[in-house]
């Protein structure tokens, strides 16, 4: 799927890329819905239909990563009711034995997320992927989400990298198509980033099914 000759620079998204996604699915159709609930005398199904239409409408921007947005909004800790699922969160299979591998070939890696400040250092706390990352870029800093292509202009400033030698794995189609539009040539999607849910059958870009596949001396 890759021929390293032709690659310097290897950008990795987190959630539902090198970590599994079921944490943050499940944080976001089922627990908070149940706690969001209990604290406005509402079930299950009645919270997650009450909050549903504020989870499209925010999608994909930055205020839907930020955490102190939807604290605001709903009027509970959202870090805080994140630890409390904190066991959820793990690596994908594979990720550690890639970031082991690149390391080996000497390629420049560095995480770029939607993810918030506070998200990232609980997961960097529950895994060893932080192990691997002197350079972590988040979109909250730059002010845009992966959707949008400024990110890019501004990871370049921050992080200069050759869009034509830069690899760009993330789940997020949206974030693959910006990418594009920015310019990066080598964009890899994921076939299953919650490993609780069926593998994708389809997806604008190439989808790797297990790490392994980029683990060839090429
Ligand atoms: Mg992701």
């Amino acid at each position: 799927m890759i021929i390293w000759k032709e690659i310097d620079t290897v950008l990795f998204d987190m959630d539902g890329t090198l970590l599994d996604l079921h944490f943050d699915n499940y944080f976001w159709h089922e627990y908070l819905p149940q706690k969001w609930g209990e604290q406005n005398n509402m079930d299950l199904k009645a919270a997650q239909d009450a909050l549903m239409p504020g989870f499209y409408k925010w999608a994909g921007t930055l205020s839907w990563y930020c955490l102190d947005h939807w604290s605001d909004h709903l009027g509970m800790d959202i870090l805080k009711l994140k630890e409390d699922i904190g066991h959820l969160i793990k690596e994908r299979p594979g990720s550690l034995n890639l970031l082991q591998y690149i390391t080996s070939i000497k390629k420049r890696m560095a995480l770029v997320t939607n993810a918030h400040a506070g998200l990232i250092a609980m997961k960097f706390n529950a895994t060893r992927i932080g192990d691997y990352f002197d350079d972590v870029y988040c979109s909250h800093d730059f002010g845009f989400p992966k959707e949008d292509v400024q990110f890019w202009e501004a990871l370049q400033e921050a992080y200069p990298f050759e869009p034509q030698r830069t690899v760009l794995i993330d789940d997020n189609t949206n974030v693959l198509h910006s990418a594009d539009r920015y310019g990066i040539k080598h964009l890899l999607s994921i076939a299953q980033p919650d490993l609780s849910r069926p593998i994708r059958s389809e997806n604008d870009f190439p989808m790797i099914e297990s790490f392994e596949e980029l683990m060839n001396e090429k």
